[in-house]
């Protein structure tokens, strides 16, 4: 299924799946459904068998009507990010001296793991306020955001997939001289309004193999970055047992796997976002994230 969170003229969120063709929304809160995809997601298989059985009889919603949103607005937990996880964009991101975190080293030995605050995510279409970046040095990056559907601690690489339940398209929107500046990565990765996501969420049943996705971002409709998920350093099941390994992992987390190359640091001179642009992020199979730039 793919499922969206989406609101109406009233304002309040709403949970619903996007219909085959794509051109209208199952209102499945309206049918008896929880108001977020977190509390269907904790539900386990129950909840999404649910869903499936109140779409049938669900009204169909034009897509015009309805504002999407991000498919989780307000996460329970940060945002679990994997920094320098492609070989071409640690190797760019290394070049470009805005890593004060390396210390030399360009392909890291272990997952690099960071979080982003929740309050930084908006929805499809919002804008990313780079206006508000003190350090005018916004950079996108489109990433694969894994959607984790039972909870698990110390989970093998083996059984990682039976702990996601889909997939969804995350830009981890940087300050970049905020990210050098302060060493740690949080506070430059966690302004407001520096997490689009969505705006689908797609059940892992509908993507038989995450490691064929392809991952583009285009500025302004300039190709930026492409590539295939299989080209990850460290791979989805290698993050889930990683992070799992000492963090207990519960439904809603979500995990953005990295970003490859062709980020704006990777360019000389840098190209930062700049007031008046579009991001788009493609990947196969899940959608098209597309914010302004504010
Ligand atoms: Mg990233």
């Amino acid at each position: 299924m793919r499922f969206v969170t989406f609101s109406e003229s009233d304002g309040k969120d709403s949970v619903g799946c996007l219909t085959g063709d794509g051109n209208s929304i199952l209102d499945l809160t309206s049918s008896g459904l929880a108001g977020d995809l977190v509390s269907v997601l904790e539900q386990g298989k129950d909840g999404l068998q649910m869903a499936s059985r109140l779409a049938d009889k669900s009204t169909a919603i034009p897509i015009e009507r309805i504002k999407l949103l991000a498919p989780f607005p307000h996460p329970k937990r940060n945002i679990i990010c994997v920094g320098k996880n492609y070989f071409e964009h640690s190797k760019e991101f290394e070049k470009s001296g805005f890593d004060s975190t390396s210390g030399g080293q360009t392909i890291p030995d272990a997952p690099v793991i960071f979080t982003k605050a929740t309050t930084s995510v908006i929805g499809p279409e919002e804008p990313i306020p780079a206006s508000s970046d003190p350090s005018d040095s916004t950079d996108y990056e489109g990433e694969l955001a894994l959607v984790i559907g039972k909870a698990g601690y110390k989970i093998g690489q083996a059984e990682a997939f039976e702990y996601i339940s889909g997939y969804t398209i995350i830009n981890d929107v940087t300050a970049r001289n905020l990210q050098q500046l302060h060493k740690q990565w949080f506070l430059g990765k966690s302004l407001n309004g520096f997490c689009p996501m969505g705006p689908v969420f797609v059940t892992a049943d509908e993507i038989e193999d995450p490691t064929e996705l392809q991952v583009s971002t285009w500025v302004n409709n300039e190709l930026r970055q492409q590539a295939s998920v299989k080209d990850l350093i460290f791979d989805i099941p290698v993050i889930i047992e990683t992070v799992s390994s000492l963090v207990s992992l519960i439904p809603g987390d979500i995990i953005a796997t990295g970003t490859p190359a062709g980020v704006g640091i990777g360019f000389t001179p840098p190209k930062f976002l700049q007031p008046g642009d579009k991001v788009r992020i493609e990947i196969s199979k899940i959608g098209v994230l597309e914010n302004p730039v504010s």
